[in-house]
């Protein structure tokens, strides 16, 4: 049934869609710490995350990467494919950073000569353990050219986010990556967030989302801030899509719905004719300020309803 949990994990759950083949992945306002030992609550975390892998997902997906991703569901929501998933955790990292650098005792936040990239079993009763591909073979957790392929998938995926955080003024230390089986093919799932990635701002700058958590820091601004700096870069795109709401009278609508009828078409049960709009902003542009557009503007509220999306 639509709604119902397929699975609860520690961060994210999985509900139906009503769709079948696929779910929707709904990000809680939780951060977990340390395999879950550590949780708290911290509003706004699902969204923030929930929005970072719209747009990295979206990113990916214009580069020819394949992702899960099929749209935003709600605020918190991603609708995805549903994936068979591998159980394995593929970490890249570009920085001594986190786990990478206390472990190997390199210097702090130094830039790694080349990408390293770890694969850990995703067992939270064995601690998400480290291992070699080797182990990945034993445990049959990969098929053929499987291995080689996620590998190579994985540093590509790292390439380009390392690209597109950059252009944002973030530093991406880390990230940590999911695949799943969809048909024959590998396909990037799970999240791509401030929750996933260690990074900061700019270079020696304050650590964003889970860095920052890690530092013992629980504030919203953590993992909201990363979402600003994503969408306010100055000489982007930002796309209005307004609409007639439900129930409104829409002459154009109606008059199209008639025509697509008469043309052959009785399947057609309503139209609702909308227009979209691209802007290209500037320095100092806001969602608040996009948004007082439409309201003052761009779309009536009384009888229209908009969305904005930003591009990359
Ligand atoms: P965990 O506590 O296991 O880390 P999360 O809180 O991140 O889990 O919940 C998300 C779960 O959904 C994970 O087990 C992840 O592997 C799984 N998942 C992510 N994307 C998909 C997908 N497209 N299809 C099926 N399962 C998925």
């Amino acid at each position: 049934m639509e709604g119902e949990t397929v699975r609860e994990g520690k961060t994210k759950r999985l509900l139906s869609s009503g769709v079948p083949g696929r779910l929707v992945l709904e990000f809680k306002d939780e951060v977990s710490l340390e395999d879950g030992k550590v949780r708290f609550a911290l509003p706004g975390k699902g969204a923030a995350c929930a929005r970072v892998s719209l747009l990295a997902f979206r990113f990916l997906e214009a580069r020819g990467v394949d992702t899960h991703l099929v749209a935003l569901a709600g605020e918190r929501g991603l609708l995805v494919e549903e994936l068979e998933m591998i159980p394995l955790e593929v970490v890249v990292w570009n920085r001594a950073c986190g786990s990478l650098a206390e472990r190997l005792g390199l210097e702090p936040i130094a830039e790694l000569e080349e990408p390293l990239l770890e694969l850990y079993l995703k067992d939270d009763g064995k601690g998400d353990p480290l291992v070699t591909d080797d182990h990945v073979r034993v445990l049959r957790l990969l098929e053929g050219e499987e291995l080689k392929t996620l590998r190579s998938k994985a540093l590509r995926i790292n390439d380009f986010l390392r690209g597109f955080f950059s252009s944002r003024g973030i530093v991406l230390g880390s990230v940590k990556l999911e695949f799943g089986r969809l048909g024959e093919h590998l396909v990037l799932g799970d999240e791509i967030s401030p929750d996933t990635c260690l990074m900061w701002e700019g270079e020696g700058g304050r650590p964003l989302g889970r860095l920052a958590a890690l530092q013992g820091r629980r504030e919203p601004e953590d993992y909201d801030g990363v979402v600003r700096m994503m969408e306010e870069k100055p000489g982007k795109e930002v796309y209005v899509y307004v609409k007639p709401k439900h129930g409104i009278m829409d002459p154009q609508g109606q008059a199209t719905m008639n025509a697509l009828r008469s043309l052959g078409y009785p399947e057609v049960e309503d139209v609702r004719v909308g227009r979209y709009i691209i802007l290209r902003l500037g320095d100092g542009s806001s969602r608040e300020r996009v948004d007082e557009m439409c309201r003052r503007l761009l779309a009536n509220p009384v009888i229209e309803d908009y969305e904005i999306s930003w591009g990359d």
